[in-house]
Protein backbone atom coordinates (compact mmCIF):
# COMPACT_ATOMS: atom_id res chain seq x y z
CA UNK A 1 0.00 0.00 0.00
CA UNK A 2 1.36 3.65 -1.26
CA UNK A 3 -0.63 5.83 1.14
CA UNK A 4 -2.39 5.43 4.68
CA UNK A 5 -6.22 4.52 3.74
CA UNK A 6 -7.79 8.08 4.42
CA UNK A 7 -5.10 9.42 1.79
CA UNK A 8 -5.54 7.01 -0.95
CA UNK A 9 -9.41 7.50 -0.85
CA UNK A 10 -8.51 11.32 -0.94
CA UNK A 11 -6.21 10.48 -3.87
CA UNK A 12 -8.59 8.27 -5.66
CA UNK A 13 -11.43 11.08 -5.61
CA UNK A 14 -9.25 13.57 -6.84
CA UNK A 15 -7.78 11.41 -9.85
CA UNK A 16 -11.50 10.93 -10.81
CA UNK A 17 -11.79 14.68 -11.84
CA UNK A 18 -11.43 15.50 -15.23
CA UNK A 19 -7.57 15.89 -16.49
CA UNK A 20 -6.72 15.21 -12.80
CA UNK A 21 -3.80 11.86 -13.70
CA UNK A 22 -2.34 9.93 -10.81
CA UNK A 23 0.14 12.14 -10.04
CA UNK A 24 -1.33 15.41 -10.17
CA UNK A 25 -3.97 13.89 -7.71
CA UNK A 26 -1.10 12.37 -4.98
CA UNK A 27 0.04 16.54 -5.52
CA UNK A 28 -3.24 17.73 -4.74
CA UNK A 29 -4.12 15.16 -1.99
CA UNK A 30 -0.19 16.30 -0.15
CA UNK A 31 -1.47 20.07 -0.57
CA UNK A 32 -4.26 19.16 0.84
CA UNK A 33 -2.75 17.72 3.65
CA UNK A 34 -0.35 20.75 4.49
CA UNK A 35 -3.23 23.75 4.38
CA UNK A 36 -4.71 24.77 7.87
CA UNK A 37 -7.79 22.12 8.26
CA UNK A 38 -10.14 25.57 7.81
CA UNK A 39 -8.67 25.81 4.26
CA UNK A 40 -9.57 22.01 3.43
CA UNK A 41 -12.53 22.25 5.14
CA UNK A 42 -13.74 25.11 3.32
CA UNK A 43 -13.24 23.32 -0.17
CA UNK A 44 -14.90 20.54 1.32
CA UNK A 45 -18.27 22.46 2.11
CA UNK A 46 -18.09 24.49 -1.21
CA UNK A 47 -18.36 20.96 -2.99
CA UNK A 48 -21.14 20.03 -0.87
CA UNK A 49 -23.03 23.29 -1.18
CA UNK A 50 -22.56 23.44 -4.77
CA UNK A 51 -24.10 20.42 -5.40
CA UNK A 52 -26.98 20.99 -3.23
CA UNK A 53 -27.98 24.06 -4.38
CA UNK A 54 -27.53 24.01 -7.71
CA UNK A 55 -29.78 22.49 -10.22
CA UNK A 56 -31.37 23.58 -13.58
CA UNK A 57 -33.29 26.64 -14.53
CA UNK A 58 -36.15 25.59 -15.26
CA UNK A 59 -36.54 27.79 -18.73
CA UNK A 60 -32.99 27.26 -20.32
CA UNK A 61 -31.41 24.60 -18.33
CA UNK A 62 -28.61 26.70 -17.58
CA UNK A 63 -27.51 25.99 -13.90
CA UNK A 64 -29.54 27.80 -11.27
CA UNK A 65 -29.44 28.30 -7.73
CA UNK A 66 -33.52 28.75 -7.69
CA UNK A 67 -36.03 28.31 -10.48
CA UNK A 68 -34.58 30.39 -12.61
CA UNK A 69 -31.06 31.13 -13.56
CA UNK A 70 -29.58 34.62 -13.40
CA UNK A 71 -29.90 35.59 -16.83
CA UNK A 72 -33.64 33.96 -17.52
CA UNK A 73 -34.70 36.17 -14.34
CA UNK A 74 -33.21 39.57 -15.45
CA UNK A 75 -36.04 41.36 -16.78
CA UNK A 76 -33.67 43.73 -18.95
CA UNK A 77 -33.25 40.75 -21.20
CA UNK A 78 -34.69 40.20 -24.05
CA UNK A 79 -36.81 36.98 -24.01
CA UNK A 80 -37.22 37.01 -27.47
CA UNK A 81 -34.11 35.92 -28.46
CA UNK A 82 -32.36 33.00 -27.79
CA UNK A 83 -29.11 31.86 -28.40
CA UNK A 84 -28.66 28.01 -28.37
CA UNK A 85 -25.69 26.15 -26.59
CA UNK A 86 -24.44 23.24 -25.92
CA UNK A 87 -23.29 23.59 -22.28
CA UNK A 88 -23.60 25.70 -19.53
CA UNK A 89 -19.94 26.87 -19.88
CA UNK A 90 -20.54 28.19 -23.32
CA UNK A 91 -23.18 30.58 -21.97
CA UNK A 92 -19.91 31.88 -19.90
CA UNK A 93 -18.28 32.27 -22.96
CA UNK A 94 -21.06 34.33 -24.34
CA UNK A 95 -21.57 36.32 -21.70
CA UNK A 96 -17.67 37.61 -21.61
CA UNK A 97 -18.11 39.03 -25.27
CA UNK A 98 -20.66 41.52 -23.58
CA UNK A 99 -22.61 41.43 -27.20
CA UNK A 100 -25.28 39.58 -26.24
CA UNK A 101 -28.46 40.26 -24.26
CA UNK A 102 -30.92 38.09 -24.82
CA UNK A 103 -31.49 34.68 -23.41
CA UNK A 104 -30.21 31.09 -23.74
CA UNK A 105 -31.43 27.45 -24.19
CA UNK A 106 -29.03 24.44 -22.97
CA UNK A 107 -29.04 21.88 -25.10
CA UNK A 108 -27.03 19.23 -23.06
CA UNK A 109 -24.87 18.37 -26.07
CA UNK A 110 -25.05 18.13 -29.43
CA UNK A 111 -26.37 15.19 -32.07
CA UNK A 112 -23.60 12.40 -31.85
CA UNK A 113 -24.93 9.08 -33.28
CA UNK A 114 -21.08 7.52 -32.56
CA UNK A 115 -21.70 8.26 -28.84
CA UNK A 116 -25.61 7.25 -28.80
CA UNK A 117 -26.55 10.92 -28.31
CA UNK A 118 -30.01 11.56 -30.83
CA UNK A 119 -31.95 14.53 -30.52
CA UNK A 120 -34.13 12.69 -28.05
CA UNK A 121 -31.49 13.11 -25.33
CA UNK A 122 -31.04 16.93 -25.99
CA UNK A 123 -33.50 19.59 -24.82
CA UNK A 124 -34.67 19.78 -28.25
CA UNK A 125 -38.51 19.82 -27.42
CA UNK A 126 -38.26 22.49 -24.73
CA UNK A 127 -36.66 24.85 -27.15
CA UNK A 128 -39.68 24.44 -29.61
CA UNK A 129 -42.09 24.37 -26.88
CA UNK A 130 -40.19 27.72 -25.62
CA UNK A 131 -40.09 29.24 -29.35
CA UNK A 132 -44.09 28.62 -29.68
CA UNK A 133 -44.79 30.07 -25.98
CA UNK A 134 -42.50 33.16 -25.03
CA UNK A 135 -43.08 34.76 -28.96
CA UNK A 136 -39.51 34.06 -30.03
CA UNK A 137 -38.22 36.34 -33.25
CA UNK A 138 -34.83 34.93 -33.11
CA UNK A 139 -33.05 31.54 -32.55
CA UNK A 140 -28.97 31.92 -32.94
CA UNK A 141 -27.08 28.48 -33.09
CA UNK A 142 -24.21 28.66 -31.19
CA UNK A 143 -22.80 25.26 -31.18
CA UNK A 144 -19.58 24.64 -31.14
CA UNK A 145 -17.60 23.90 -34.55
CA UNK A 146 -17.37 20.66 -34.84
CA UNK A 147 -19.00 18.16 -37.32
CA UNK A 148 -21.59 17.18 -33.83
CA UNK A 149 -22.39 21.51 -33.61
CA UNK A 150 -22.78 21.82 -37.18
CA UNK A 151 -25.47 18.90 -37.79
CA UNK A 152 -27.06 19.42 -34.56
CA UNK A 153 -27.67 23.39 -36.12
CA UNK A 154 -28.78 22.20 -39.55
CA UNK A 155 -30.81 20.07 -37.91
CA UNK A 156 -32.31 22.23 -35.75
CA UNK A 157 -32.84 24.85 -38.26
CA UNK A 158 -35.27 22.50 -40.07
CA UNK A 159 -37.42 22.20 -37.12
CA UNK A 160 -37.10 25.94 -36.08
CA UNK A 161 -37.95 27.61 -40.04
CA UNK A 162 -41.55 26.29 -40.11
CA UNK A 163 -42.04 27.69 -36.88
CA UNK A 164 -41.56 31.32 -38.60
CA UNK A 165 -39.11 32.24 -36.39
CA UNK A 166 -35.08 33.40 -37.83
CA UNK A 167 -32.88 30.94 -37.17
CA UNK A 168 -29.18 32.08 -37.20
CA UNK A 169 -25.74 30.44 -36.83
CA UNK A 170 -22.56 32.32 -35.33
CA UNK A 171 -20.17 33.22 -38.37
CA UNK A 172 -17.33 30.86 -38.67
CA UNK A 173 -13.66 32.48 -37.47
CA UNK A 174 -13.72 30.50 -34.39
CA UNK A 175 -11.41 27.74 -34.84
CA UNK A 176 -12.90 24.42 -35.93
CA UNK A 177 -12.86 21.38 -34.20
CA UNK A 178 -12.54 23.67 -30.93
CA UNK A 179 -14.95 24.39 -28.18
CA UNK A 180 -16.10 27.75 -27.09
CA UNK A 181 -15.50 27.67 -23.73
CA UNK A 182 -11.68 28.37 -25.45
CA UNK A 183 -12.64 30.64 -28.12
CA UNK A 184 -11.19 34.14 -26.80
CA UNK A 185 -13.65 36.92 -26.77
CA UNK A 186 -13.11 39.33 -29.23
CA UNK A 187 -13.24 36.40 -31.59
CA UNK A 188 -16.83 34.86 -30.30
CA UNK A 189 -17.91 38.67 -30.26
CA UNK A 190 -16.86 38.60 -33.97
CA UNK A 191 -19.22 35.30 -34.45
CA UNK A 192 -21.88 36.09 -33.02
CA UNK A 193 -22.26 39.96 -34.92
CA UNK A 194 -21.32 38.21 -38.14
CA UNK A 195 -23.88 35.60 -37.24
CA UNK A 196 -25.76 34.17 -41.00
CA UNK A 197 -29.45 32.99 -41.64
CA UNK A 198 -29.45 29.34 -41.80
ZN1 LIG B 1 -32.32 30.24 -17.39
Amino acid sequence: MLYTPPLARLVEELSKLPGVGPKTAQRLAFHLLRVPPEEARSLAQAIVEAREKISYCRRCFNFAEGDLCEYCADTRRDPALVCVVERPQDIVAVERTGEFRGLYHVLGGAISPIDGIGPEELRIRELLDRVRKDAVREVIIATNPRVEGEATAMYLANLLKPLGVRATRIASGLPVGGDLEYADEVTLGRALKGRHEL
